[in-house]
């Protein structure tokens, strides 16, 4: 069994650094957080006073790595010049944030094609992926691009479209990928069935060397359902079983942050998660 950091996506009411005070306190190695909020265009910019406190609280934690997911919103894949604009102005400023903060990785949605089709849009993200690397030269933070469910026009649902994208950027060492379990199932990966096969798979078109973040959340409707519903863990389609088969993958690189996305709700939060997968994979 690889060995693995735990982690959750935090809250960060009341300001960001309350986002690694969470983890701390729930046990976490790692944390994602968002920098502002997911589902709005506008966002503010960092104080020096907000920054120098998340410095002061990422030290004393010691969490790492320190991970982002940006706005649902943005679409950098879009046909649409305006949209396209849009996102490549608010996901910049995404990564200004990352970096003015010292975070490792911007997980982010590759986006949909909107009826231009796989190809189209896998080639339109990758230029605008290079437009947001030039603008960016010499940070530090790395997008990780995630897998999705395959829910309508969305990228990331098939494997084959990280090569696609990647091997078409001019510097593709600033991209990683970010393996979501649920998102995979629900494309259609059987993970519970057959994990060394879906692994097989993932090695042959992605490639091992580039998954650097995998979000661990069960899946309420599950295989092939391009739902995108998270469940506790143990508590959905995938179930303990189906964590323990697919996580104990020799090929899987050390150090691999396991980030739950998972419901928090009257009968569980993220402490229990991480505790549980803690307990499955240790
Ligand atoms: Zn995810
Ligand atoms: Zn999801």
């Amino acid at each position: 069994m690889p060995r693995f950091l735990f982690g959750a996506h935090t809250g960060v009411a009341g300001g960001l650094h309350n986002g690694l005070i969470e983890g701390h306190d729930i046990a976490c190695d790692t944390i994602q957080i968002f920098t502002s909020s997911p589902r709005q265009w506008a966002a503010k910019a960092l104080t020096d006073e907000a920054i120098a406190l998340w410095k002061v609280k990422a030290t004393e934690t010691k969490l790492a790595p320190l991970i982002a997911h940006d706005s649902y919103l943005i679409n950098l894949a879009s046909p649409d010049p305006e949209t396209r604009q849009k996102s490549l102005n608010a996901f910049i400023a995404e990564l200004e944030r990352c970096e003015a903060l010292g975070l490792d990785f911007l997980v982010s949605h590759p986006g949909a094609h909107m009826g231009a089709g796989e190809d189209a849009g896998c080639v339109q993200l990758a230029a605008s992926l290079d437009t947001v690397h030039q603008a960016t030269a010499g940070f530090h933070v790395r997008v990780a691009l995630e897998t999705t469910a395959a829910k309508g026009t969305t990228l990331g649902g098939v494997f084959e479209h990280f090569p696609a994208i990647i091997d078409r950027v001019a510097e593709p060492e600033r991209l990683v990928v970010c393996l979501d379990t649920c998102h995979i199932y629900d494309a259609g990966y059987d993970l519970v069935g057959d994990p060394t096969g879906v692994w097989d798979r993932f090695g042959a078109t992605v490639g091992f060397d580039r998954l650097k973040i995998i979000h661990a959340n069960d899946s309420k409707f599950g295989l092939a359902s391009k739902r995108d519903h998270h469940a506790h863990i143990g508590e959905g389609t995938i179930g303990d079983a189906g964590f323990v088969a697919f996580l104990s993958d020799p090929r899987l690189p050390e150090s691999l942050p396991l980030i739950v996305e998972t419901p928090v709700d009257d009968n569980k939060g993220h402490r229990e998660n991480v505790a549980k997968l803690r307990a499955l994979l240790t």
